[in-house]
């Protein structure tokens, strides 16, 4: 198909309707009213993120409540991610609520839970001292003050101050050159879960994840409270990067936290190590989120900076199924108009590509042999493939997937088809699970309809304004790698 016969640019066009790169934004103070949540969904919020980091159970129930009342009046199959803290490690509290930390000063972390004042940093994180020694780095406040380690005496951990600055109660440290001896799975991470589940959260993210047994700990709690919450693993630590094959087979799909991820390793690392995770998540079937200072400036700036636009663009390029805002949308000043403009450059990139044929990247280039050849040969990868290459080449009006799981229409968006790809499910727990992966337009059918394609097809594409009657659209069911489970069905519909 050329240029010229995919049409006008206009949303009118079906096929461009709907955005295929879905916004994950976080709530926080700034945007926690029933009317911010009503408009941030109406701007196109498809994930909202709890950050266990702030606030306390009852407010984050209330929240969650909210959200879902909210999305089932506006019928929007909005989903919930809460994002568990895991072992971030902070400073305390300041006598003064801050300290002033001078360049090649001598300060000392001292492990206790005393205010800091003069030239001592208390740490919230006991056994710091048991994991630094001499010569290793630590970093503080986002890697904004630079401290290296002198000596460790008793608790106390002896510093130099490389790169100093203000530093205020509660900020964060990192130990980029450390192994830390704590455990991903925090004890405040289980009461975390434990509300997640109780509320039944759509996704649960995992923090300083750094081996698959992080995310087996998580999934295991789980089965034992009788919950099996897909898993986000935050992919934020140099081990993680390391031992990526196996987080990704273990977990439901994966953030690249660039924030944590470009203070742990040397910033310039990130950009290669951001298109290589989306490559390998897009091979494995995991949906994959790029996060953190997307629109960074747009927390105080009605306008993004034009590298900030860039680099949403890009995330959408290198197929990233998500982008995420955190402070933008939690206590920044426009959260609403920082969702419309991602959405706006979302759309550009990808009228482009649909005007070009072509949502594939070439993910392949971004992986090394070794990774590519990794990925066993897959029916329901040769079933998806080959239908997007039927609905394309007779240019059928959609591609409309049945699907109990989410499993089918999960595969197919791991294709990037050209036609709109509407997961129909009456579960609306997997709806909203549909709702983070590219592509997908997650739809609620009853189960009658479900019994009875026809009608469905009817019902769905008449609802949708997808295709007028007599056009055609592609069915597609039952694919799955379990033999016993797997029954394919390609069906061509006539609406
Ligand atoms: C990050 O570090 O990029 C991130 C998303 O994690 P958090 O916001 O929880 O620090």
């Amino acid at each position: 198909m050329t240029n010229n016969s995919r049409g006008n640019k206009s949303r009118k066009n079906p096929a461009l309707h709907w955005r295929r790169t879905k916004i994950l934004a976080t709530l926080g103070p700034a945007s926690d009213t029933d009317k911010m949540i009503h408009a941030l969904i109406q701007a196109g919020v498809n994930v909202f993120r709890l950050n266990m980091s702030h606030g306390d159970h009852a407010s984050h129930q209330q929240l969650f409540m909210r959200i879902r009342e909210l999305a089932r009046q506006q019928n929007a199959q909005v989903a919930i991610l809460v994002d568990l803290c895991g072992p971030k490690i902070r400073v305390g509290r300041f006598v003064h609520g801050e300290l002033t930390l001078k360049q090649h000063s001598s300060v000392v972390i001292r492990c206790s839970n005393r205010p800091g004042e003069n030239n001592i940093i208390p740490s919230q994180y006991k056994n710091l001292y048991k994991d630094v020694k001499p010569d290793e780095r630590i970093l503080l406040d986002d890697g904004n003050i630079e401290l290296k380690v002198v000596a460790v005496k008793d608790k106390d951990v002896i510093c130099r101050v490389i790169y100093g600055g203000q530093l205020k109660d509660h900020k964060g440290i990192n130990l980029p050159d450390s192994r830390v001896s704590v455990s991903s799975f925090t004890p405040g991470d289980k009461r975390d879960a434990k509300l997640a589940i109780k509320l039944g959260a759509d996704f649960v993210a995992l923090s300083f994840v750094r081996t698959e047994k992080d995310v087996l700990t998580l999934k295991n709690y789980m089965k034992r409270n009788g919950a099996s919450i897909p898993v986000i693993a935050k992919i934020e630590k140099p081990e993680a990067v390391d031992n990526i094959e196996a987080i990704i087979k273990v977990s439901y799909g994966i953030m690249i936290a660039r924030g944590d991820l470009g203070i742990e390793l040397p910033a310039e690392k990130v950009p290669l190590i951001q298109n290589k995770l989306i490559a390998l998540a897009r091979i494995r079937h995991r949906p994959v989120i790029v996060a953190t200072q997307m629109m960074e400036s747009m927390i105080s700036h009605a306008r993004p900076t034009r590298a900030e636009v860039n680099d949403v663009a890009n995330a959408a390029l290198s197929g990233a199924d998500a982008v995420m805002l955190s402070a933008e949308t939690a206590v920044g000043k426009y959260p609403v108009r920082t969702v419309k403009t991602m959405d706006t450059i979302l759309r550009e990139v990808e009228i482009n590509q649909w005007l070009n044929n072509r949502f594939e990247d070439d993910v392949k280039d971004n992986l090394s042999y070794e990774k590519q050849t990794a990925s066993q040969p897959s029916t329901r990868k040769a079933i998806a493939h080959a239908a997007c290459m039927l609905a394309d080449e007779l240019k059928l009006e959609g591609i409309l997937v049945p699907t109990r799981s989410g499993m089918t229409a999960n595969i197919i968006s791991s294709v990037r088809p050209l036609a709109p790809l509407l997961g129909l499910s009456s579960s609306l727990q997997t709806c909203r699970k549909l709702a983070l992966h590219w592509g997908v337009v997650p739809l609620s059918i009853n189960e009658v309809e479900a019994r009875d394609w026809q009608i469905m097809v009817n019902t769905v594409c008449k609802q949708c304004k997808l295709a007028k009657a007599g056009s055609q659209v592609l069915l597609v069911s039952g694919i799955n790698d379990d033999p016993v489970k797997n029954r394919p069905v390609l069906k061509i519909m006539t609406v």
